[in-house]
């Protein structure tokens, strides 16, 4: 943002755009640390991009369908989530095409997945943020503009009404849709958005 923040401290508020995963681990991590955390959604429900649809037939994961872990601190967050049962191994072979067929491929990663759906693991950890007495989420709510105001940033949703101030500002939400919010206030920012 073009106005430099001043260091984060317990007492700030943080308004996190987009209840992906990505802001709702951000949301779980600030609001441990002791910030106010304030998400807004513009869909009906948090998950983004792991979302679920149920169907009388059958459930639908819209967007990812498993995922592997990488590092320690992934690998902490993965075993609480196992524990709670809203994730579980993927039980499923992965296979490799070549000219010559398919064979199986054995990455050595480990997979899981939500459970029963994707969206189970967002559904969790939005309740897990909201549990706690200094983080809310707002969804069906689409913050369509910022306006630095002299105690922080405003946030306007699409309806024009206004939220905050807020210290801080955290966008989450995919860099396409960042730019459009970023773009008056900041031009590296927001053409690092279009790379
Ligand atoms: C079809 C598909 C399959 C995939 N498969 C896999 C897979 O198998 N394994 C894997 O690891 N990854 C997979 N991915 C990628 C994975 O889903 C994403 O990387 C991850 O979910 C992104 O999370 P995020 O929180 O960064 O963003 P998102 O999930 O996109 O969250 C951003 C949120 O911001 C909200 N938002 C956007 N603009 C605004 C606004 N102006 N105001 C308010 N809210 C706003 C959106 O509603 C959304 O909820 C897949 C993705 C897709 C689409």
């Amino acid at each position: 943002m073009a106005k430099p923040l001043p260091p984060l401290t317990t007492h700030h508020s943080v308004a996190i755009i987009g209840a992906g995963i990505a802001g709702l681990a951000c949301g779980q991590v600030l609001a441990s640390s002791g910030a106010s955390v304030t998400l807004f959604d513009k869909a009906r429900g948090p998950g983004g991009r792991m979302s679920s649809k149920r169907r009388p037939s059958a459930t639908l994961d819209l967007g990812a369908q498993a995922f592997s872990v990488r590092d320690a601190d992934f690998q902490r967050a993965v075993d609480e989530w196992l524990a709670a049962g809203c994730i579980a191994t993927w039980p499923t072979r992965t296979y490799q095409a070549s000219s010559s067929g398919w064979q199986a491929h054995n990455d050595g990663q480990k997979r899981y997945t939500g459970a029963p759906r994707m969206s189970a693991l967002t559904r969790y950890m939005a309740d897990s943020l909201t549990a706690q007495p200094n983080a809310e989420l707002h969804t069906d709510t689409p913050i369509a503009k910022l306006t630095p105001a002299p105690n922080g940033w405003l946030l306007v949703d699409a309806g024009g009404a206004r939220h905050g101030p807020y210290d801080h500002v955290v966008i989450s939400a995919p860099p396409p849709q960042a730019h459009a919010l970023i773009e008056p206030w900041d031009d590296t920012l927001a053409a690092a958005c279009l790379t």
